[in-house]
């Protein structure tokens, strides 16, 4: 029977880079943006598992998810049939110093997003931590992950 060894510590004097978000490739824990993508090295990971999807986003425009394949390109096929989930549901925003925020088109939806299991009012930018859990109607739950700038994780 063969063993497997664990992973050698990595010699001193030489940094461990995390892999970008975006696209992957080893970014030094100095850099505060990938110097493949240029994408910056903060972002939000938010993990749901019924529907399986996975998003990572950084600062700039909103993540928009929703069933509407327009305003919501990246969730629109994932929640195609989810007909608790509104076709504008919400917006997550990423802020280059790691906060984020969500919030409910001005009009409002169906079912409710809810914070922590606290519904949000709808337009209004409401602040998100790392840890938080994001719940779009009574089923559909992210799991939010915030990485900031800081050297680290990914
Ligand atoms: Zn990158």
């Amino acid at each position: 029977m063969v063993r497997a060894e664990p992973p050698a510590p990595p010699p001193a004097g030489v940094e461990v880079s995390a892999p970008c978000w975006n696209c992957r490739k080893p970014v030094a824990p100095r850099d505060t943006r990938c110097a493949s993508c240029g994408r910056a090295r903060t972002h939000a990971l938010l993990v749901c598992t019924e529907p399986c999807l996975e998003l990572r986003h950084g600062p700039g425009p909103p993540l928009r998810l929703g069933r509407h394949p327009d305003w919501a390109p990246r969730t629109a096929a994932a929640f195609d049939g989810w007909n608790k989930v509104s076709r504008r549901h919400a917006s997550i925003t990423v802020e280059p110093d790691g906060t984020a925020w969500v919030e409910e088109p001005e009009e409002g939806t169906r079912n409710g997003t809810y914070l922590n299991g606290a519904r949000i009012a709808a337009g209004v930018r409401t602040p998100v931590r790392d840890g938080d859990q994001l719940r779009l109607g009574l089923r559909v739950s992210f799991a939010v992950r915030l990485y900031g700038p800081g050297p680290g994780t990914g």
